[in-house]
């Protein structure tokens, strides 16, 4: 009788026991991971934190690897241009269009390579150890933290004004720097746009083969030397297709068709050229212009993603968050530019400038608002 009444209760022991198992393990768990501001973002932070380690420690060194390959394939691009893309321009344009070409691609490359040489290697901006008004302690650097300064877990330090740490340039983009960074995206940016329209023509003959090439290849002494080097051994290469029997292709589309330059690398670098200059146009152009928001809106890359967290919070409380640094459109972007003191935007922006940011980087003007009952907070 007894040992009946033990069986019958076994599994309800079982279940009751890995149940008791279950709550220590949920309560170990809860116990181990309290923390009264533990948010899905704190999670997900915690559950991303591999991810960002591999970023922090691999990106320093994907950054000379990347900057190479930024000046390989722009030096590819400016050079296709001169040897295929520029002859082309010469040969089907009016002498004044030449020279429009000639002065325009110019002052893009000049402001390219400016922008990006000052970009890359121009101090972002450190904080000093004594600063005239701090808003933190940076935790990693125990140091004190000016306004509007972060700190870069790549270059392990802080930075006044950080926007971001860029691969391309293998250095932070911060306060001293911003410009030149801005500058270069919008000039590359218009370089290759500029270049995919000037070579689209000569792209549309090489990659479609309609028409018949109407440039010589030998533009340029550079050109002469492809012709005799690629051309003969084109040429043999041809010469011992035909002997083997195989009747040449007749097709169009074909490169035996494109025997205009006799040159499958002049074929296949304008081929090149094309599909990489529009492809980045259209990355490189999302970017600036997402740049470009956030500049108009005084705000950093760091900050839009502040800022938005703090509008949430304040709209919770029944209040609207105003960013401090905002100065209204063409007063962030007069900022931005350092314009004023006899800086005008034909000179310092259009054409290359070394000139500084306005400030000092530490000490922060703000903007002030009224308060008025039909529109919020409106700037002053
Ligand atoms: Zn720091
Ligand atoms: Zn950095």
């Amino acid at each position: 009788m007894r040992i009946q009444w033990r069986l019958m209760d076994f599994p309800r022991n079982v279940k009751r026991w890995v149940a008791g198992k279950l709550e220590n393990c949920h309560l170990a768990m809860f116990t181990l991971c309290y923390n009264q501001f533990t948010s899905f973002h704190t999670m997900l932070d915690a559950a991303l934190e591999p991810m960002f380690w591999i970023v922090d420690h691999f990106t320093k060194y994907m950054g000379p690897i990347m900057v190479t390959l930024v000046v390989i394939l722009t030096t590819m691009v400016v050079a296709v241009f001169y040897i295929c893309v520029f002859p082309h321009i010469w040969y089907q344009t009016e002498m004044l269009w030449v020279m429009v070409h000639f002065f325009f691609a110019h002052w893009l490359l000049a402001n390219v390579i400016f922008n990006y040489v000052m970009a890359a290697f121009t101090s972002p901006g450190l904080p000093p150890q004594n600063v005239p008004q701090a808003v933190s302690i940076c935790k990693k650097c125990i140091s004190p933290k000016p306004p509007r300064s972060h700190h870069c877990s790549i270059c392990k330090r802080c930075i006044l004004k950080m926007d971001h740490h860029c691969p391309w340039l293998n250095n932070c983009v911060g306060y001293y720097n911003h410009r030149y960074f801005f500058l270069f995206c919008f000039y590359m940016w218009f370089g290759t746009v500029y270049v995919t329209f000037a070579g689209h023509d000569v792209f549309k003959q090489h990659f479609f083969g309609k028409e018949e090439l109407t440039v010589p290849a030998f533009f340029f002494p550079i050109n002469m030397a492809y012709q005799k080097i690629w051309g003969t051994k084109y040429e043999t290469k041809k010469a011992e297709a035909a002997s083997s029997s195989k009747s040449p292709s007749t097709d169009d589309q074909s490169p035996e068709a494109l025997t205009g330059y006799g040159d499958m690398m002049f074929h296949n670098a304008i081929i090149f050229q094309f599909i990489l200059c529009a492809g980045v146009s259209v990355a490189l152009g999302l970017l600036m212009v997402w740049h470009a928001h956030l500049i108009g809106r005084g705000e950093t890359s760091i900050e839009a993603h502040i800022n938005t967290k703090q509008r949430k919070r304040y709209r919770k409380k029944g209040l609207i968050y105003k960013n401090p640094y905002n100065f209204g459109f063409w007063g962030n972007w007069k900022r931005f530019f350092g314009l004023g003191r006899g800086r005008t935007f034909w000179r310092h922006v259009l054409f290359p400038s070394f000139h500084d940011p306005l400030g000092d980087g530490l000490m922060w003007e703000t903007s002030t608002y009224k308060s008025s009952h039909s529109n919020g907070l409106q700037l002053l």
